[in-house]
C-alpha cells in the first residue's frame, strides 16, 4: 500500500517531511512535488533502492536518474563542477535547468544509467527542498509516472500510476511549469549541448552564456539516452493539429491548445490562454482525456518555437510519435 500525506507547500510539516526523509533513507522510495512535474525519489547513492524506482516505472535500464540537491555545495560533492555550471547554477538554481557533467565515483553506476556523466539539478519547491535537506542525501529523482506515460503534475496522477509500487506520496498540490526540466551538457564549456528542451527556455540560457545552445548529433554518445524512447503517451492516441493541414475530426475527439478550431467538431475541448499554460496543462489534459474514454486526442502543435514551445513541441511529438 501507498500512503499518500498532504503537505503544505509553502510551510511543509517537519513531522510529515521526517517521515518521509526517513523511507528514503532507509532505501524506499518517496514520490514528491517539484516545480516541473512529481518526482520519484530514492537515495541516489544506495545502489540497491535506486533499482526499485527502475522496476517500479519500468524504465529501461540504461536511461539514467537527475539527482537532486538542495544546494551547489551538494552538487559539487557528486559532480566535476566547472566555472560556466557554478555561474549558471547560481543564476538558474533553484530552477528547472539540469547539467550533466562528470560524475565523480561515489555515484553508483546504476543511478548514472552506467555513463561516465551525471545530471543534476536543484528543484525549486520547497516541498522538494526540505525533503532533501532533511534526508541529506541526494535524491534520484525521474518522474513519478510508469514509463512512457504522461508525466504526473499532481498527486492523484501519481497515484494512479504508482499505487502499491511505492511507500510514499507526499502531496502539495499541483506543479507550475507542467514539463520536465531542461537538460544540458556543460562538460565541455567550449560547447554547451542542449539534451533536452523544458521548462528553462532556450533563449534565457543562451543569454546567460552569450553563446548558442548547440545540438548532440545523432550519433554522439553525449545524446542524452531518455530521448530515444517513446514518451508521455495516454493510453489513446495523440494526434498532432496544424493549422495549415486539412483534418477529418473522428467522434468522441478531445482538442487541446491555444486557438479555438471553430470549424472543426469536438467531444471536449481544453483550450489554455497562452503557450505557458499550455505546457502546464498538457499531462493532465492527457490523463483528463483518458479517464473520459475519449478516442482521440488532437493537440495543436504551437506555431512559434520559443519559450516553454520548444519543450512543449519535443513533448507533443514524443507523445505522438506513432501517429506523425
Ligand atoms: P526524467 O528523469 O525521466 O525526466 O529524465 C531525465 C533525463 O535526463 C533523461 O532524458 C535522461 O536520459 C537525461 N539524463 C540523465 N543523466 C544523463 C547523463 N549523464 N547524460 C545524458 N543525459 C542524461
Ligand atoms: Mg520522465
Amino acid at each position: 500500500m501507498t500512503i499518500t500525506a498532504k503537505i503544505n507547500k509553502w510551510n511543509p510539516d517537519k513531522k510529515i517531511i521526517s517521515q518521509a526523509a526517513e523511507i528514503l533513507r532507509s532505501g524506499g522510495l518517496v514520490a514528491f512535488p517539484t516545480e516541473t512535474v512529481y518526482g520519484l525519489g530514492a537515495d541516489a547513492l544506495n545502489s540497491e533502492a535506486v533499482r526499485k524506482i527502475y522496476l517500479a516505472k519500468g524504465r529501461p535500464s540504461d536511461n539514467p536518474l537527475i539527482l537532486h540537491v538542495h544546494s551547489i555545495a551538494q552538487a559539487e560533492s557528486l559532480v566535476f563542477m566547472n566555472e560556466i555550471s557554478r555561474k549558471l547554477a547560481k543564476i538558474f538554481w533553484p530552477g528547472p535547468l539540469t547539467f550533466v557533467l562528470p560524475a565523480r565515483e561515489i555515484i553508483p553506476l546504476r543511478t548514472r544509467g552506467g555513463l561516465e556523466t551525471a545530471a543534476v539539478r536543484m528543484p525549486d519547491n520547497p516541498v522538494a527542498l526540505a525533503l532533501i535537506e532533511a534526508a541529506n542525501i541526494p535524491i534520484a529523482a525521474p518522474s513519478a509516472n510508469l514509463s512512457g506515460r504522461p508525466s504526473p503534475t499532481d498527486s492523484e496522477s501519481v497515484y494512479q500510476d504508482m499505487n502499491g509500487r511505492i511507500d510514499f506520496i507526499l502531496d502539495g498540490g499541483s506543479t507550475e511549469v507542467g514539463i520536465e526540466s531542461t537538460v544540458i551538457d556543460v562538460s565541455n564549456p567550449e560547447k554547451i549541448l542542449m539534451l533536452r528542451p523544458g521548462g528553462m527556455s532556450r533563449e534565457i540560457i543562451e543569454e546567460a552564456i552569450n553563446t548558442k545552445l548547440q545540438v548532440p548529433d545523432n550519433t554522439s554518445k553525449k545524446r542524452s539516452p531518455g530521448t530515444r524512447y517513446k514518451h508521455y503517451s495516454p493510453a489513446i492516441p495523440v494526434k498532432i493539429l496544424r493549422r495549415d493541414k486539412a483534418v477529418n475530426i473522428p467522434d468522441n475527439s478531445g482538442f487541446m491548445g491555444v486557438n479555438n478550431f471553430d470549424g472543426l467538431k469536438f467531444a471536449e475541448k481544453i483550450i489554455f490562454d497562452d503557450i505557458n499554460n499550455y505546457a502546464h496543462g498538457l499531462f493532465s489534459g492527457f490523463r483528463k482525456f483518458e479517464r473520459e474514454n475519449l478516442d482521440y486526442i488532437f493537440v495543436e502543435w504551437p506555431e512559434d518555437n520559443t519559450g516553454l514551445a520548444e519543450g512543449l513541441r519535443d513533448r507533443i511529438l514524443r507523445a505522438a510519435c506513432d501517429y506523425v
